[in-house]
């Protein structure tokens, strides 16, 4: 009896040293900002579970679908393929988001230049390059909408001595796909009914 009883005191002992262990973990991990972490990869996990996007808003203002040569797997030297779509736009011109998602990369890479990478709904990664300039404020982990600028046309990475575009790249958990039958021309800021009553008064 006297045995099991002390046998019991010696597990509450190991149990109340266990807590106080998950509770020093926990403390490090708000102090060290690492919770932080944690919830943007449970948020990023909760996005692959969703199904991808079909439709994508073109990522330049004023250039329609139609507007873009498809240039889906065209050779590129080097044995190389073309694994997106050119937008051809001014310098300096501002790149959209295309999806809802989340960033988890802004970085400069040989081909791509100045790039950012966001990723969204089932997992897809969606690659902006030769970015002349990033856009203030954004940073890995924040979240985007299609209304968020990434950054600015231009010709870094292998585009130096091209005219000025954006590379869009989509990427699924298997390899690049086309983005071009995805994309979908943004509606022009609409005019609202009070706006247009005003028109009509004119
Ligand atoms: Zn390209």
């Amino acid at each position: 009896m006297e045995v099991l009883r002390l046998g019991n005191m010696r597990w509450l002992k190991r149990l109340s040293k266990v807590f106080a262990v998950l509770a020093v973990m926990l403390f490090l991990l708000v102090v060290t900002g690492a919770s932080d972490t944690l919830l943007f990869y449970a948020r990023v996990a909760r996005l692959y579970t969703r199904s991808p996007d079909t439709k994508l808003a073109m990522p330049l203002e004023n250039i329609s679908k139609k507007e873009v040569a498809d240039t889906w797997q065209a050779p590129r030297g080097d044995g190389r393929r073309h694994e997106g779509q050119d937008i051809f736009a001014a310098r300096g011109t501002p790149i959209l988001s295309a999806t809802n998602g989340y960033i988890i990369k802004i970085g400069e890479n040989n081909l791509g230049g100045q790039t950012v990478s966001v990723v969204g709904a089932g997992g897809r990664v969606y690659y902006y390059a030769h970015l002349d300039s990033y856009a203030k404020n954004i940073h890995v982990r924040d979240r985007v909408t299609t209304r968020t600028v990434l950054g600015y046309v231009g010709t870094t990475g292998n585009a130096q001595g091209t005219p000025p575009h954006l590379h869009f790249g989509v990427y699924t958990l298997t390899g690049a796909i086309n983005p071009l039958p995805l994309l979908s021309d943004r509606v022009a800021p609409t005019v609202t009914r009070r706006q247009r009553n005003q028109l009509s008064v004119l």
